[in-house]
């Protein structure tokens, strides 16, 4: 775990050790020896705590912060608002009430459901993302039992992610994680994600075709047997991951009539979109389109883990009294802290920051692509989430390696950055983060770029020639 120490103090990052930080290495290493090999995935960074748009470890470092923990904390970490809010709940001695009816979460479905269409009337409260996709997919296949007993199957895309358990893994689209399965539950099937950088039909450039490309997606799903009347419902990320890849809005359109005619829903998964992030409150809200489902997640608290799915009551109402139920449904320390969450998402504006910044974003992305035309292709991103793609020029692919050592070096010069191991940098820092420090994150950028491309050169002139 070798480090490269360039100290760094300027207003908003500071680097006083090596990174990871000397004193950091036992503590890693004991987590390493306690924790499954899984949870070690992520930089050498011990936090010690986070406030805003920064992170601060023991040892006097300093980063700015473009990963809102995974895109958790948009109005920001340690929100004094949702402190307090938390706090006033602990002291009004209910932390826990399992599905009791409590006042505090009677407050939070009604809050949700101010921020949400009136359409979608019932909210339901969950603890994490995943749980709350597999509810919706509960509740998608016992909509299509209600109309028939085959209209039982669930189409999602490749490429997408909705969490880690069961049923959210097999709709997730990424076949390589679902090896573990074994036996993969059935009735689940992948559709290409209308990426126009990327056409999963060979197309050059996008020309209106969305309705085409849904169409193209569905004639293959039926010659595999699938037909129409089959689906129960499509679920779908607002955006994908890695790529902030959105799709085409005449794609959306089209799958939002198609899933009508058809009587199937169409299920959002808003973990990473919803929540002002992408300059709206819903990333659905760019499309035109109304979900019958919408999850969410993440950015609701912005700190404890609450998740929520929301419907009609018609579609909500479905299981019976005590068929739908979590042990952790509406915790109220979480509940306080959405609301809370909600409370400082409106009163700092911060939807309409996140969409006012958005030029400026991509202007700077547009100009890190004049710098280096040869390394970065597509820049995708609404609000404040973004990904650059940085490309081989070479092989004209997407280059996870460079990009791994763009994240890496960010970090030591104090800049935090998620690792996608797609070959995208990506961006999400909390919605409260000043322009200037935003400026000077992706100012960071650049400069990690230079240093890893100049890297790569110079491994290349180094290497003996056979
Ligand atoms: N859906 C999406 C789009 C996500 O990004 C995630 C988490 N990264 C999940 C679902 C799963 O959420 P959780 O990790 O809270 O289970």
């Amino acid at each position: 775990m070798a480090g490269t120490f360039t100290p760094i103090e300027t207003k908003h990052r500071r680097i006083v050790t090596e990174i990871p930080a000397p004193q950091s290495v036992p503590l890693i290493e004991a987590l390493k020896a306690a924790e499954p090999r899984s949870m070690s995935g992520m930089p050498p960074i011990v936090w010690d705590h986070a406030d805003g748009f920064q992170v601060y470890d023991a040892w006097g470092n300093c980063w700015i912060d473009f990963t809102s923990a995974v895109i958790l904390a948009n109005v920001g970490h340690s929100h004094p608002v949702i402190g307090v809010a938390i706090r006033r709940q602990l002291d009004a001695k209910l932390w826990h009430n399992y599905c009791n009816p409590s006042e505090v979460r009677l407050a939070t479905v009604r809050t949700l459901g101010e921020i949400l269409p009136p359409y979608l009337d019932k909210v339901f409260l969950l603890t994490t993302g995943s749980e709350a996709v597999e509810c919706a997919i509960k509740l998608t296949r016992l909509h299509g039992r209600s109309i028939s007993p085959e209209k039982l199957h669930i189409v999602s895309y490749y490429g997408s992610f909705h969490g880690r358990t069961m049923a959210a893994q097999a709709a997730g689209g990424f076949m390589d994680q679902q090896e573990w399965m074994g036996l993969k539950p059935a009735g689940f099937h992948h559709i290409p994600f209308p990426e126009c950088a990327r056409c999963p039909w060979g197309k050059e450039k996008y020309e209106n075709c969305g309705r085409e490309c849904l169409e193209r997606s569905l004639t293959r799903l039926r010659e595999q047997g699938v037909q129409d009347e089959l689906i129960a419902g499509v679920i779908v990320e607002t955006f994908q991951g890695p790529f902030v890849a959105f799709m085409p809005v005449d794609y959306a359109q089209a799958l939002r009539e198609w899933t009508v005619e058809h009587r199937a829903l169409l299920v959002f998964d808003e973990m990473q979109a919803g929540l002002g992030r992408t300059g709206k409150w819903f990333g659905f809200e760019h499309y035109g389109v109304e979900p019958d489902l919408v999850c969410l997640g993440k950015g609701i608290t912005s700190s404890l883990p609450l998740s929520t799915v929301a419907g009609r009551a018609v579609i909500m109402d479905r299981p019976e009294p005590g068929e739908m139920s979590s042990t952790h449904t509406g915790n109220p320390l979480c509940c306080a802290a959405a609301m809370a969450n909600i409370q400082v998402t409106r009163d700092e504006h911060l939807v309409e920051r996140a969409a006012s910044l958005e030029p400026t974003v991509r202007s700077r992305f547009e100009g890190l692509r004049n710098d280096f035309p040869r390394h970065v292709g597509s820049i995708n991103g609404k609000g404040l989430v973004w990904a650059v793609h940085l490309m081989n020029p070479e092989t004209s692919r997407l280059d996870p390696d460079l990009a791994g050592r763009v994240t890496t070096r960010c970090m030591e010069l104090g800049l935090l950055m998620l690792q996608t191991h797609r070959g995208t940098l990506k961006i999400a820092p909390p919605l409260c983060i000043t322009e200037e420090a935003l400026l000077e994150g992706i100012e960071v950028i650049g400069t990690a770029l230079k240093s890893a491309i100049d890297d790569c050169r110079r491994r290349e002139t180094l290497r003996p020639s056979l």
